[in-house]
């Protein structure tokens, strides 16, 4: 078993928080700017029921682009694979996570993947449900699931932050809808987005939904396959070619976890078969990845050999 006191992983925090200085928080989401840069805490979750944690765990963070596993998650189960994928790809871009440019240039209009805004976009307006509430509510609910907890909510004030700035992501949805990968009304699909980005949890939590993933789908606390095997493998794969933005490839060489990044700082990751990581460190590298949580990340898997490869 990797660390199996709280001390042994603080040990790991305080030498990892020192890196916390060559970040920045998030800003283009106003409220985001608002997080303290120094933050640093991660728990890490075994099928079992033992936590080790680290830090201000209890700190809340919105889940940002690491909702973007949940919502594939939940679009596969709700449409099939073969379908979900007749609307976004399965490579791996060398481009930011906001970019606009290999949606011109690819014929048909396809997004790469769906861990880049064009295709999480794609991937949330197909989330089944009669109204924009039913499928968030939906989302929420399966969050709550894979966490294990009935109390989880959005954040208002960010989801508002972002409905206000999300011009680049409108301007996406529009080209998608002009080349018919989508057919929602785009207002409303920015908003349902944002209330996905804004989901709020802290490292317990996450690292409970990393544990998910890392047991193929089964809640080790309900004993219950609540996403099917196949369904979290595909998430898994995404998570290791696409989970940590344009800094994947050398995540895999360096780290050798499935792991997905978010702007707020967290990062969810699932060892196979081992443990679940929630992390949450808000100063982010220029690619938008969490600068300590990677490094904290990094010296975890060279200590303990936790590379899959
Ligand atoms: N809500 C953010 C956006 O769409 C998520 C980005 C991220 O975490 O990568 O810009």
């Amino acid at each position: 078993m990797l660390c199996e006191t709280n001390k042994e992983l603080a040990a790991f925090v305080t030498k990892a928080r020192a890196y916390a200085k060559d970040g920045k928080v998030a800003d283009y989401i106003p409220a985001l700017g608002k997080a303290d840069p120094n933050d640093l805490s991660i728990a890490i979750q075994y099928p079992n029921g033992h936590c080790v944690s680290a830090g201000d765990v209890k700190k809340k963070f919105t889940l940002q682009s690491t909702s973007k596993v949940i919502s594939l998650a939940l679009a596969i189960m709700d449409w099939g694979a073969e379908t979900v994928f007749e609307y976004v790809g399965m490579e791996p871009t060398g481009d930011p996570f906001n970019s606009i440019a290999k949606l011109e240039s690819n014929v048909p209009a396809k997004p790469l993947n769906p861990m880049i805004n064009a295709g999480a976009l794609v991937v949330t307006h197909m989330i089944k449900g009669r109204s924009m509430e039913q499928k968030f509510e939906r989302l929420l609910e399966f969050v709550r699931e894979l966490a294990n907890d009935q109390s989880i909510n959005y954040c208002q004030e960010v989801a508002d932050s972002e409905y206000r700035t999300a011009d680049l992501n409108r301007a996406l949805c529009y080209f998608l809808k002009q080349h018919n990968r989508m057919n929602e009304n785009v207002e409303q699909l920015i908003s349902l987005y944002s209330k996905q980005c804004a989901i709020e949890m802290n490292c317990l939590q996450l690292a409970q939904m990393g544990t998910v993933f890392a047991m193929d789908g089964i809640n080790p606390v309900t004993s219950k396959q609540v996403i099917p095997k196949d369904v979290a493998r595909i998430c898994k794969t995404f998570m290791v070619t696409c989970g940590m933005y344009n800094a994947s490839g050398e995540f895999a060489i360096k780290i050798g976890i499935p792991a997905k990044s978010g702007v707020a700082g967290s990062i969810m990751g699932a060892v196979p078969g081992r443990f679940g990581i929630g992390i949450f460190g808000p100063a982010l590298d220029e690619k938008g990845n969490s600068i300590a949580g990677l490094k904290l990340l990094e010296l975890l898997s060279n200590h303990y050999k936790l590379s899959m490869f």
